[in-house]
């Protein structure tokens, strides 16, 4: 994999599901960008198994950019944080930069990482200054999000940092080193470390398309980053345990006491009955919790490889003939 390593400096590595309207969009902005920059890059696209004509549209990206543009076919959607590791381990560069299909992230900026990497810096963050085009829910949640995530987790996530940023060899090959396969590459990049400074930038609206992250797919993102990084909800249900069980105990000499001082008493059947309620649902949820770390658990024991790779097109790899056929009709096009 590693065959043309060592003279390549820069990787950008991009993730592309269901982009048939942004992948043309994205070679004319990124590839003049590129070339301002006067180094050997190559940008490594990863076709998250997109149900429409993104494949066919990236092989044209390889023969209009030969020697630049690779593709990395995986067998079906496996999820962008997968798309992106499959990604980031063919990167042969002496940096990586993870950027989206979409151009929210803006090429512009990439100068500017590369510039900060060049003083010296490990990763160079590329932080959103501000939001606007997102929505005020995407934007608020999101916001909580890192807030509380920061709060209860192990690593400093930073705020607004999407996986828009710079990393150094090093870094990368440190990020290899964690082999979950509950990957939140945001938790990761962070609890990898390393000398860590940040640009900030405007993220723009989508070139085309429309975002694949719906909400349930954040919601999972969001427990994803939470349970894989932090032992608090496994925690919080100790310490609410043994709240309770003091209560309980105290109510139990309440009540024999009184039992005691004015006779037995038959109401009380309402009280019962809400304790009881309250307790197991409470243990409910505790088991819930439990199983969501469970059920990690059986995921990491599994030990199934992250992503599957059906092709690799570009450079040096032989392509099946209909892709190369269809790749050179559409760079004509
Ligand atoms: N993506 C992917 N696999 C998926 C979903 C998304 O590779 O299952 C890619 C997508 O093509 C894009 C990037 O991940 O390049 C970010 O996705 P999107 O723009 O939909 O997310 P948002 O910007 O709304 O967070
Ligand atoms: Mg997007």
């Amino acid at each position: 994999m590693r065959m043309h390593g060592g003279s390549i400096e820069l990787s950008l590595v991009v993730p592309f599901y269901n982009e048939e309207e942004a992948v043309k969009l994205f070679f004319e902005r990124i590839v003049p960008v590129m070339d301002s920059l006067r180094l050997r890059y190559e940008i490594v696209c990863v076709n998250d198994g997109s149900r429409d004509n993104t494949l066919a549209m990236l092989a044209a990206a390889t023969v209009r950019h030969p020697g630049i543009v690779r593709v990395i076919d995986l067998s079906r959607n496996f999820g962008k944080e997968a798309a992106l590791t499959a990604a980031i381990d063919h990167a042969v560069g002496r940096a990586v930069i993870p950027i989206d299909a979409d151009l929210q992230d803006p090429p512009e900026v990439i100068p500017e990482l590369v510039a900060r990497w060049r003083e010296g810096n490990e990763v160079v963050l590329a932080i959103r200054a501000d939001r606007s085009s997102d929505t005020w829910l995407k934007r608020k949640t999101a916001e909580w999000f890192y807030r509380f995530i920061d709060h209860i987790s192990d690593v400093d996530i930073p705020a607004n940092a999407g996986d828009f940023r710079l990393m150094d060899r090093r870094v990368v090959d440190a990020m290899q080193l964690l082999p979950e396969r509950a990957r939140f590459m945001k938790g990761m990049f962070a609890w990898v470390g390393y000398k860590t400074t940040t640009v900030t930038y405007a993220r723009a609206p989508r070139s085309a398309g429309s975002s694949k992250l719906r909400f349930w797919r954040l919601w999972n993102f969001a427990l994803e980053g939470i349970v894989s990084f932090s032992s608090l909800p496994l925690r919080i249900w100790s310490y609410l345990g043994f709240g309770l069980a003091l209560v309980a105990a105290l109510y139990t000499l309440v009540v024999v006491v009184k039992t005691i001082a004015f006779g037995v008493d038959v109401p009380g059947y309402a009280s019962i009955i809400v304790l009881l309620l309250v307790s197991s649902a409470l243990n409910m949820i505790g088991l819930g919790i439990v199983g969501e770390y469970v059920a990690r658990i059986f995921v990491e024991v599994k030990s199934r490889p992250i992503y599957l790779v059906r092709e690799r097109i570009g450079l040096d790899r032989p392509r099946s003939e209909t892709v190369r056929e269809t790749a050179i009709r559409l760079a004509a096009e």
